[in-house]
């Protein structure tokens, strides 16, 4: 089978499940988008993913992805949903057009100047990533407190150049997601509640796509069930 020919297949899967979801919660599959994670594989499969009509991508490492940005030109949307590292916001604001896991107010001030300096449109979409507090703690994990939530969605609501959207959360990997889905529902309406356009909630990937759409999820970040298991993280 030509890697087209298997993209398209688990793409139809990833389609299906999101449409059974959205079913079963009575929510427009219209209101869920898929956001393809991309991190490991090459500019190749960005390609083809567009060609199928899948064009908000996703990756997670900012020299991976400004060589793939780079290499894919124009016609897809670059989600960046790894954890933010100040040094590297200088390159991330000149491809990416949203950036899913702002955890810090450092980071805010960071990110707003690169884009005033870096950007023709002088904005970016940000989501700020919560740290669902469930499960076992996991520094890798990364997102703000819910107790620091209100102070760091302000912070990005106060600058001229970001534009918050909404909330970003990784369930916990083994444990069951729906609390952490359910907890992040409710911080996301308390966020809307004074920043009525942050309507995003970026939850769910291959694992537990359906518990977050059950609970509101906008966008589902999904990579291995469309593009295969990725090789194990180089160190
Ligand atoms: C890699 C990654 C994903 C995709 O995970 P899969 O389990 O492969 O679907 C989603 N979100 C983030 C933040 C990731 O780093």
């Amino acid at each position: 089978m030509s890697r087209r020919a298997e993209i398209a297949t688990r793409l139809a899967a990833v389609h299906r499940r999101i449409a059974d979801a959205c079913d079963a919660a009575g929510r427009d599959p219209a209101e869920v988008t898929l956001v393809a994670v991309t991190k490991t594989f090459p500019a190749s499969d960005v390609r083809l993913l567009a060609d199928l009509g899948v064009t908000d991508i996703g990756e997670n490492r900012d020299q991976e992805a400004s060589a793939k940005a780079a290499e894919v030109g124009a016609g897809v949307r670059w989600h960046f949903v790894g954890q933010v590292q100040r040094n590297k916001v200088k390159s991330l604001v000149r491809y990416a057009d949203v950036v899913h896991a702002v955890d810090r107010v450092r980071l805010v001030s960071a990110l707003d100047r690169a884009v005033a300096a870096e950007r023709a449109d002088r904005t970016l979409d940000v989501l700020v990533q919560v740290d669902l507090d469930v499960g076992e703690p996991d520094p890798q994990r990364g997102g703000v407190a819910p107790a620091q939530l209100g102070e760091l969605a302000a912070a990005v609501a106060d600058t001229d150049g970001l534009r918050l959207r909404g909330l970003m959360a990784v369930a916990p990997l083994d444990a069951d997601p729906e609390p952490a889905f359910i907890r992040l529902a409710e911080l996301a309406a308390g966020t809307r509640a004074t920043h009525p356009d942050a309507r995003w909630i970026s939850a769910g990937m291959s694992g537990d796509m359906e518990a977050a759409i059950r609970h509101g999820a906008t966008h589902v970040r999904v990579g291995t069930a469309l593009l295969g298991r990725r090789p194990a993280p180089q160190r």
